[in-house]
């Protein structure tokens, strides 16, 4: 390694910053965890799965730099104390990254179980509706801040998984843009990322059905744009890194496509 990426290695761009990721017990908001913990922020993860956000916690650092709380993103109290938790025990919210999800594969519209459909929306459209809106609240009087939404190439392109899936991710990139124009006004960014196939247990369990890792990632592979690479949790994690730091600061409004070109050959996944 040469000085000069020596050097690079060691910026950290998120220094002083505060960040709340909800989902952030695993998969890509864990990565993202790990990576905004390495950049210098303090961070406070919001999850239903106690135990293993509390050992990332664990792993990652002591409980001035990250924390683990329960919180349920359909609940309106729930991400109303977690946005107040991170201004009273770091001070302030700066990047506000709604990330939780859930999936679902419903194959024929006239077989769609509605409560499977209701929950789906409910958690990843609603639940970074109550995220946004409670970050909102406290990044408008400090006049700045950063919004993040994981959505998926399912906000663009129809027949990818499931009805409930593909409708919410394409409604919460409407929600982001409408929080866009509004929050713009008061210094706030606002963006989503989209990622391909990434193997984590949504992936895995609610829209593959159970595939092992490694079949998921050979098929992944296979079906992806950019021949001989796979895309990693880590890598959805730079894309955030990105959006959330100052290195972005003109950036708003966009939906980050992190698929290697997927999404515009238009291609279904099956
Ligand atoms: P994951 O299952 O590893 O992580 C999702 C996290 O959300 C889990 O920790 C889960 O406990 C949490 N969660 C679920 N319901 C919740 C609720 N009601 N309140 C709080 N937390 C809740 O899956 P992932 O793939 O890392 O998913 C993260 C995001 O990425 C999701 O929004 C998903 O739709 C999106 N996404 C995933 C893929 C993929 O292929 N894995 C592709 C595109 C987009």
């Amino acid at each position: 390694m040469d000085s000069n990426s020596l050097k690079a290695s060691n910026i950290r761009t998120l220094e002083g910053k505060v960040a709340l990721i909800t989902g952030g017990a695993s998969g890509i908001g864990e990565s993202t965890a790990r990576l905004f913990v390495r950049h210098g922020a303090k961070v406070l993860i919001a999850d239903i799965q106690d135990e293993l956000g509390n050992s990332i916690c664990q792993q990652l650092g002591t409980q001035e730099t990250i924390s683990y709380v329960h919180c349920d993103v359909t609940s309106d109290s729930d991400v109303r104390n977690v946005v107040d938790l991170a201004v009273s025990k770091y001070g302030k919210l700066d990047i506000m990254f709604n990330n939780a999800g859930v999936g679902n594969a419903e194959a024929s519209v006239v077989d769609a179980d509605i409560k499977n459909f209701k929950k789906v929306v409910d958690v990843n459209l609603f639940g970074g509706f109550l995220g946004a809106k409670h970050a909102a609240r406290v990044m408008i009087p400090a006049k700045k801040g950063c919004i993040l939404f994981t959505a998926s190439v399912s906000s663009v392109l129809g027949g990818s998984v499931g009805y409930s899936y593909v409708a919410s991710k394409h409604a919460l990139v409407g929600l982001a843009k409408n929080l866009c124009v509004e929050l713009g006004q008061h210094g706030i960014r606002v963006n989503c990322i989209s990622p391909y196939v990434v193997a984590t247990p949504l992936s895995r369990e609610a829209i593959f059905m159970g595939m092992e890792k490694e079949i998921l990632e050979s098929v992944t592979h296979k079906a992806g744009n950019l021949k001989g690479k796979v895309l990693e949790s880590e890598d959805v994690a730079e894309a955030a890194l990105y959006l959330a730091s100052d290195e972005s600061k003109y950036v708003s409004g966009v939906n980050l496509m992190v698929d290697g070109g997927y999404s515009i050959t238009n291609a279904a996944l099956r």
